[in-house]
């Protein structure tokens, strides 16, 4: 039963006040079938709409089946339009892209979280629409649409139909049509309210209301109610949330982006190429820092390397002092002197312009000594390394690196070849072991000749450009340190104000330290890069789903008018941001995939993606759906829903 007592409604416009409805009391019983009736103005929707739980009253009471309606939450307002009311509007309201059935079962989606097709074709049938189950709305005539906008007010079952001029849009043939299942509906002891300026509907209704200037004019029985039991809602009014809505949700959002590709696609740029860039170049940085890792632990962490400073020590003759040097006199002392040694290389190197026959390469050569087979693990594949009597008479021999065999000899062996290196001649005795190519340093692009053949014949010094010094057991590389200065020192009476400076010593576990912490704030750079082009992608999102809501504002008051709560409307926007968002870094993923194997192909350098970069992005990109989807989510779940129902 509706009672309501002393309602008002008005409008306030500029400084002007609308009164729409001046002071309008009137009982409804159950089952009854009403027409109200009046003049353009009379303020017979905003009646029906106050009726219908639409729109709240300026004051007044209003009572349903014995509840204060004023006193209900904005949620049981619209658990009540969904289980108790059905609303049929002049405009039908159907959503366009939508076909018949998920019109008609929409109301489902808030009350039993899903659509139902089943449901929704036993009620099409029953209005005359069977066929016609998969028809999106443009393509049926108005009066079709109306039908399908009835059978929608009724999945639910409701106690009370709202009707507000339902025929006012229909041809006289429809129009019947409509009148005929309105009436059987009634008989089913559906209370049914109808707002018309048609005569000849109002006299088919049982009770006919008179409305003029937003008052009641008359209001005449014509029929006599037949006893009907008077309905008590007792019902909860709250309803729980529901995973499978959520679900749904997520199925709708996909095929409303479906629906409009060229804007969810751009709207996904800005997270596609943000995550595609994070991607990439942390497995960019991945790469290089693997590469550089394996390349520094393939000379061992043993290892030091030992360089003469840039200093001058005042000679004997010469006033402004001699630089010093290295010498092969200095190696062999330290060997001998400090116990902690295991191997030392002295290493001369320089360019040198290769020719065989008519090929010519200009490469690295590298003048060692035999200790560098086991210190720089750099036994011969092919033929022999040199001995040490070959060093000490400054033989003519190489052993050659991958690159430089590739380019002079082909595929043909090397080995036993004679080349000429800076116009000298030598003989090829081996092939060096295979390096690879690290970044843009190619560690097969180098001869090895003997150090002495190197500094006598080849560059003419007598002196070593470094020294390789392994030291037996980690624990005495401080140490060694410490002794191949003090040694160095005195054999070149270094003064103490320059013994600091007058070697340096580079120690491969500081280096390989120093490398991986600078890869750390390398990444840090590059997460941070990442972070604000995912930003400026979030902000991307928003934007598209602020339009997207004030373009679908009509659709948020029809959802809310068949009964979507506040967190509905919510999960709906936010689900489709989160499907923008996700398929964005998806997207961005599988682009980084791609550019990273084209890169790490053309370029030859390791890359690596990495799957816990993946697995941040994906969420990241998720999180971003929903924390920028959340404004305009939240923004249309606060829409009223009279109002957005009259947003042009
Ligand atoms: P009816 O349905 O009987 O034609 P309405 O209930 O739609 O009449 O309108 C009653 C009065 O209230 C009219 O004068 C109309 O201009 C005014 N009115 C209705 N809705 C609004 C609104 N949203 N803002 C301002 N005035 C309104
Ligand atoms: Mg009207």
């Amino acid at each position: 039963m509706i009672e309501i007592s002393g309602i008002k409604k008005s409008y306030k416009m500029g400084d002007n006040v609308v009164d729409a409805l001046r002071d309008v009391t009137l009982t409804i019983e159950d089952g009854d079938f009403v027409a109200i009736m009046g003049p353009s103005g009379s303020g017979k929707s905003t009646l029906m709409h106050i009726l219908g739980l639409l729109d709240v009253p300026t004051s007044g009471s209003y009572k349903l089946h014995g509840r204060e309606v004023s006193k209900l939450s904005e949620d049981e307002l619209a658990v009540l339009r969904r289980d108790e009311i059905g609303f049929i509007f002049q405009q039908f309201n159907l959503l366009p892209r939508m076909p018949a059935w998920q019109n008609v079962s929409l109301p489902l989606l808030y009350s039993e979280k899903k659509f139902d097709f089943d449901k929704a074709k036993v009620l099409l049938d029953k209005v005359g629409l069977g066929s016609r189950n998969d028809h999106k709305p443009n393509e049926l005539s108005g009066g079709q649409q109306q039908r399908v906008a009835i059978a929608r007010s009724l999945i639910n079952n409701p106690k009370i139909i709202f009707a507000d001029e339902p025929t006012g849009n229909l041809d006289s043939k429809s129009e019947k049509e409509i009148m005929a299942i309105l009436k059987d509906l009634n008989a089913q002891g559906i209370t049914v309210v109808i707002v018309t300026h048609e005569d000849e509907i109002g006299e088919q209704a049982n009770r006919l209301i008179r409305m003029r200037d937003g008052e009641i004019q008359s209001d005449e029985r014509r029929v006599p109610l037949k006893a009907a039991e008077s309905h008590k809602s007792e019902q909860s009014l709250h309803a729980k949330f529901h995973f499978g809505e959520v679900l749904e949700h997520f199925h709708q959002g996909w095929k409303t982006l479906a629906a409009n590709k060229v804007r969810s696609g751009l709207s996904m740029l800005g997270i596609l190429i943000g995550v595609a860039a994070v991607v990439t170049m942390l497995a960019l940085g991945h790469g290089a820092q693997d590469a550089i890792e394996k390349q520094l632990s393939s000379m061992g962490s043993n290892l030091l390397i030992l360089r003469a400073g840039n200093v001058r020590v005042a000679g004997v003759a010469q006033e402004s002092g001699v630089r010093i040097r290295i010498t092969t006199d200095d190696v062999a002392a330290l060997k001998s002197q400090i116990p902690s040694i295991k191997d030392i290389v002295p290493t001369v190197q320089g360019r040198g312009q290769v020719t065989y026959l008519n090929k010519n390469w200009n490469t690295t050569v590298m003048g060692v000594s035999t200790a560098f087979v086991q210190v720089r693990n750099s036994e011969p594949v092919l033929g022999r390394f040199f001995s040490e009597q070959e060093n000490q008479r400054r033989a003519l021999v190489a052993v050659i690196g991958k690159t430089v065999s590739r380019e002079l000899f082909g595929e043909k062996s090397p080995v036993g070849e004679t080349i000429k290196i800076n116009k000298v001649n030598f003989n090829v005795i081996g092939l060096l072991p295979e390096k690879g190519a690290q970044g843009p340093n190619d560690q097969d692009d180098r001869i090895v000749v003997p150090v002495q053949t190197a500094m006598f014949r080849l560059f003419g010094k007598n002196y070593v450009d470094s020294v390789d010094v392994e030291v037996g057991n980690k624990e005495d590389i401080d140490t060694t340190q410490d002794s191949l200065k003090e040694v160095l020192n005195k054999r070149h009476r270094v003064p103490i104000s320059q013994q600091d400076d007058a070697f340096q010593i580079f120690n491969m576990a500081d280096l390989q330290a120093a490398i991986s912490s600078s890869g750390q704030t390398m990444s840090m750079l590059l997460s941070s890069i990442a972070a604000i082009s995912l930003l400026v992608g979030g902000i991307g999102i928003m934007n598209i789903m602020l339009v997207s809501v004030t373009e679908r504002t009509r659709e948020i008051g029809l959802r809310k008018a068949i009964g979507g709560r506040k967190i509905d409307i919510l999960m709906q926007f936010l689900a489709e941001s989160v499907v923008v968002s996700v398929i964005g870094g998806l997207l961005g993923i599988s682009l980084a995939w791609g550019v990273t194997t084209i890169l790490s192909k053309t370029t030859g350098w390791p890359m690596a993606i990495a799957l816990d970069s993946v697995a941040l992005s994906f969420f990241f990109s998720a999180f971003i759906g929903i924390v920028f989807g959340l404004y305009p989510a939240k923004k249309a779940s606060e829409l009223h829903p009279i109002e957005a129902l009259r947003y042009e």
